[in-house]
């Protein structure tokens, strides 16, 4: 029997700061490992979590955070041995594997998935249990600590792949999207900064929308068309991409439009970019409703889906687009202080932060 000792950063009640506890870890359950935080990335869902605006299912007192980097130092009956001692990346949902809607190839519709820092305690902390059935090796070692990939990344930069680069992937699989298509971002940071990079990795022509000039730059070269659309209207914007898609030569390939705002305005601009056999994938968050001509996706012969998290089974494929540098993730993170958790909450509640804030303990 082992006991680690360290803390976690612990959610008593909502709209209350987080309060630093110490804790300890003995054994983890079958089919669980024990993991040495590297790096835990703080996502909107936490703010929501916190804020209470959204109830986390597992009852208070909890512990947030669900994008996690980290060294697996013990593991239950179960686990694949080759694991112990490497870093790994945690997925922010463990679908439970064997529902109906698990084996049918729609983990990411489980109803019974398991989520660190909403089901069970989480990431903001020394220490974590999650599931260790679906957690990404970093390493082809036990006890590395350099650099990881060609990209050279340090382990705490990764944590963001959890979910935002992840659910950017599972959104641009699930569309269906291929070299040659069109593939337009309504809004470009965080997932459409990340689902921009993927598509274009892919070979799709990338349109990127934004009202932040910064966010448009900061896409570089993954990106073949940009609008800023502060004052222009859904017409104005419909009138560039079907300029761009002549002087493509994709006037024929499907156009996949992604929500990755999470804005009401974003959402009425991204459905009235809807276009003929296209699809409309929904990935942002607001609880506010938007009016919308739903018939046009009847004229339109169009599809919208949703899009929540990622199937683990995708995991690796998007580690290897970000260890190989076809995904960069460097320039979109900002390395804080674990202990200073509550501080990176407001920020993120005051949309003060222009990068994904990790969290290092
Ligand atoms: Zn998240
Ligand atoms: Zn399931």
């Amino acid at each position: 029997m082992m006991t680690v000792r360290g803390y976690a950063w612990v959610l008593e009640a909502p709209k209350t700061p987080l309060v630093r506890v110490d804790r300890t870890w003995g054994d983890p359950p079958d089919g669980a490992v024990l993991l040495e935080v590297l790096g835990c990335g703080v996502c909107h869902t936490d703010l929501g979590f916190a804020d209470g605006d959204v109830a986390p299912r597992a009852p208070l007192p909890l512990v947030l955070g669900h994008e996690v980097v980290g060294r697996v130092l013990a593991m239950g009956a179960g686990v694949r041995g080759d694991l112990a001692g490497k870093r790994v990346l945690a997925p922010a949902v463990s679908p439970c594997g064997v529902c109906r809607a698990c084996k049918s190839g729609r983990a990411t519709a489980c109803p019974k998935g398991l989520m660190p820092g909403n089901d069970a305690d989480g990431g903001f902390a020394s220490h974590v249990v999650v599931p260790g059935r679906d957690v990404v090796a970093l390493d082809d070692a036990p006890g590395l600590s350099g650099p990881i990939g060609a990209a050279g990344l340090e382990a705490w930069e990764i944590a963001p792949v959890a979910d935002a680069a992840t659910t950017a992937y599972q959104a641009v699989v699930r569309a269906g999207l291929a070299a040659g298509d069109v593939a337009v971002f309504v809004g470009a940071g965080g997932v459409g900064g990340f689902g921009a990079q993927i598509a274009h990795a892919l070979g799709a022509k990338v349109v990127a929308i934004d009202v932040s000039p910064a966010r448009l730059e900061a896409l570089g070269d993954a990106v073949d068309e940009r609008i800023d659309a502060r004052g222009q209207t859904s017409k104005d914007l419909r009138n560039v991409i079907r300029a761009r898609r002549k002087a493509w030569g994709a006037t024929d390939a499907p156009l996949r439009v992604f929500e990755t705002s999470g804005t009401t305005a974003g959402q009425e601009t991204a459905f009235d970019l809807l276009d003929r056999g296209g699809s409309l994938s929904v990935v942002g968050y607001t609880r506010d409703k938007v009016s919308v001509r739903l018939s046009n996706v009847m004229a339109l012969d169009a599809e919208i889906f949703g899009n929540w998290g990622c199937a683990p089974e995708l995991y690796a494929g998007v580690v290897d687009l970000v260890l190989s540098g076809k995904v960069a993730v460097r320039s979109f993170v900002e390395r804080r202080p674990m202990d200073d958790v509550n501080a990176v909450l407001d920020a993120v509640r005051a949309h003060a932060m222009s990068k994904l804030a990790v969290l290092v303990p």
